[in-house]
């Protein structure tokens, strides 16, 4: 299959290429043996990955000369509409794991707030986090603090993806859609649509056009950025474990303060298709009673409930 990929201007290689660290490891009973710290070099990086975020951090930079509690206010609106429904609640628990159903134009609106986080398509996000439960914590996992806090939280996305298996595989059920297909297509597109919009709204409302997209943009995202990857390496790394899972995924309080629930992670890798990721009463769960205010008004049915 390697060898269709290459050119055809290209003479076969007597040898065959040095296989990739990764594919020289054999399946493990256990997924907990042998781990190693990934290292990162320069010529790992991801460009079309890396420059957006590394740019959106360097434009926090700015954020004190463009203050205005409007733009704050704004950066919290789309943290929550974005983030909250847009990640947690739509690519999360409803594309990837199909916790409930809601109709499809509402499926479709919600997929367009995901996309406005530039974190990739809903195909590749979901085909990554579909792996991620395939493989938790173990070699094959995209994203385990296992090969290190830092590699989990931010180096795998900023490089070059080094599995076996392309994400995409993994979510053929999304690409059957005409919809998410085009969407996935263009996921970095409506950002400019808002940004834009954002700063001619601004400027209507009183030059406030860089302000609105320096904090309701750059910063909005920045902050959602390391709140969802804080759950892959976080609650991953610290909290309690109310399930004996296969993984290290733990409940993790602060995260989920501010991940709209996703923090209480153990209970989710226990039972990952319930829509609740919080199951004591305290573990308070926006997310899910989002879900169950949705179903209020018929937009959100056959709601998965954890086993037990
Ligand atoms: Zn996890
Ligand atoms: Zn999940």
């Amino acid at each position: 299959m390697p060898a269709t990929l290459d050119p055809p201007s290209r003479p076969a290689p007597v040898t065959p290429t040095p296989p990739t660290p990764a594919a020289t490891e054999q399946p493990r009973p256990h997924a907990h043996h042998h781990h190693e710290r990934i290292t990162v070099t320069w010529a790992d990086i991801d460009w079309w990955h890396f420059t957006p975020i590394a740019l959106m951090h360097a434009a926090c930079l700015a954020a004190p000369f463009y203050f205005s509690w409007s733009g704050v206010a704004l950066a919290v609106f789309l943290w929550w509409a974005c983030g909250g429904l847009g990640i947690c609640l739509c690519y999360h628990r409803l594309l990837t794991h199909r916790s409930f159903k809601t109709p499809k134009p509402v499926e479709y609106f919600l997929t367009v707030l995901g996309v406005l986080n530039w974190q990739g398509g809903p195909i590749e996000w979901v085909g990554m986090h579909r792996l991620h439960h395939k493989h938790s914590d173990g070699e094959e996992d995209p994203h385990s603090p296992k090969h290190g806090f830092n590699w989990a939280h931010v180096l795998w996305v900023v490089t070059k993806y080094r599995g076996n298996v392309p994400p995409q595989d993994a979510a053929k059920d999304l690409a059957r859609d005409p919809f998410l297909r085009f969407i996935d297509k263009y996921h970095w597109a409506p950002q400019i649509g808002l940004a834009a919009l954002l700063y001619g709204l601004g400027q209507w409302a009183g030059g406030l056009g860089l302000s609105w997209v320096v904090w309701g943009v750059c910063i909005r995202m920045v902050v959602t950025y390391h709140i969802t990857w804080f759950v892959n390496s976080a609650s991953h790394t610290w909290g309690y474990r109310s399930h004996d899972t296969d993984d290290d995924s733990r409940n993790l309080w602060w995260v989920a303060l501010l991940s709209f629930g996703e923090g209480w992670h153990n209970n989710h890798h226990a039972h990952q298709r319930a829509a609740a990721h919080g199951r004591r009463w305290w573990e308070i769960d926006p997310t899910y009673l989002t879900i169950v205010a949705m179903s209020w008004v018929g937009l959100a049915k056959d709601i998965v409930r954890p086993g037990r």
